[in-house]
């Protein structure tokens, strides 16, 4: 790992292996370890490592036609916008691709200063990218410190109280941005009306309600998108993670009035909607429907938060879906990521008392019953420490 410090920049820490192969929910380091990997990717891989439908698209993909860039359409990227239109239940739905969940973000941002406003109301702890104006909205403070000033006119509220996020919307509001269920914060779930009740604010004031979907999106939480259990429809959604299956693709999906605020000529991206991209995420959304993963993510879901539940040490299971955190008694997360890992096991700490696991959506009961198995095991030896 000398390597990495002697070559990379520190903003990541330096990690303690090197992955160099994968297949389904297992990943293999450079010594030949194999690891159950229940992050995959950070919520990214839904489909695995390897999986033969993105394999074959993306080799296809690249021999064919790598890159044409926005000046010229392709296949994919009609085909992958009409199907991202079609999961929206929305026929006025139009998209926008970029590469990641940060430039989703500021797609967004930007599409809302086309209003004519230009205020945001964001949520505390909420993590909605790096760049300066996605971390502009952003709410952990350990983040954006540093980087101040940010952009003017973002407040944050605290997530899931509907009455402070009702005391900041008004009339000058371009958009109210949250996350259906906060990721990197620890997976925190909201109040069941919450949604709802920034729907009916958003209208009221003629603000956007743009829900960030880029963790909680394709197929995470059991249904396409996050918000979706709420029944409440959102002016943008944005995705990223899960939707390139491992490649490097966002969107921005605005529907109704908001599906024609840029004009020609207000945003672009060179790579966005890249064909190998769209390849893999048209692969993505095909394998999940003709392999009925949905169902799998629920089943697999209602066994892992009844068996972790049971394991001595932890007080909460929360989420939807494959998107798991985990609280525990002491503050032993990070001990307990290390403990994993030396046991075959990748899993991720957001915070000193939380684990969150974001598994393949396609994993195995077997698999399911391993995690289960090891990480009692993990936690009964940081926790006797
Ligand atoms: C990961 C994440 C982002 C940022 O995505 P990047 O691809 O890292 O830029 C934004 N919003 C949410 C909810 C995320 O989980």
């Amino acid at each position: 790992m000398k390597r990495w410090s002697n070559a990379l920049q520190d903003n990541y820490g330096t990690p303690t292996i090197e992955l160099v192969s994968g297949k389904g929910s297992y990943v293999k380091d450079l010594d030949g370890t194999l690891y159950l990997d229940f992050l995959a990717g950070i919520a990214t891989n839904v489909l695995g490592h390897a999986h033969p439908a993105i394999v074959k698209a993306v080799t296809k993909q690249v021999s064919v036609l790598g890159h044409v860039s926005n000046f010229y359409a392709h296949p994919n990227v009609l085909e992958l916008a009409e199907k991202l239109q079609k999961m929206t239940g929305d026929k006025s739905a139009r998209v926008f691709f970029c590469n990641s969940g940060a430039e989703a973000n500021e797609a967004a941002l930007k599409l809302s200063r086309r209003t004519g406003r230009s205020r945001i109301v964001a949520t505390r702890e909420a993590f909605h990218g790096r760049t300066m104006g996605s971390l502009s909205l952003t709410g952990q403070p350990s983040k954006r410190d540093p980087f101040k000033p940010l952009l003017g006119g973002v407040v944050h509220v605290p997530f899931g109280d509907s009455r402070a996020m009702k005391k900041k919307i008004n009339k000058r509001t371009a958009m109210v941005i949250v996350e259906p269920i906060m990721g990197e914060a620890g997976v925190i779930v909201p109040p069941a009306d919450y949604l709802q009740n920034l729907r009916q604010y958003c209208d009221e004031s003629g603000a956007l309600l743009v829900f960030d979907c880029v963790q909680t999106g394709i197929g995470r939480t059991g249904d396409w998108f996050g918000y979706e259990y709420s029944g409440v429809k959102p002016d943008v959604i944005t995705l990223a993670k899960g939707l390139g299956g491992g490649l490097p693709l966002g969107a921005m999906i605005a529907i109704g009035p908001a599906s024609h605020l840029f004009q020609a000529g207000d945003h672009g991206s060179t790579f966005g909607g890249n064909p190998i991209a769209t390849a893999a995420a048209l692969a993505v959304l095909s394998s999940i429907e003709k392999e009925k993963i949905l169902p799998n993510v629920n089943e697999l879901s209602s066994f892992l938060f009844t068996e972790i539940s049971l394991i001595p040490g932890v007080i909460e299971v929360r989420g939807a879906g494959l998107l798991i955190g985990i609280e525990l008694e002491k503050p032993v997360a990070k001990d307990l990521v290390k403990k994993c890992q030396e046991l075959g096991l990748l899993i991720n700490a957001p915070g000193n008392t939380v684990i969150r696991i974001a598994p393949a959506l396609n994993i195995s009961m077997r698999d399911a019953k391993k995690f289960v198995s090891i990480f009692a095991a993990a936690l009964k030896e940081v926790g006797n420490v």
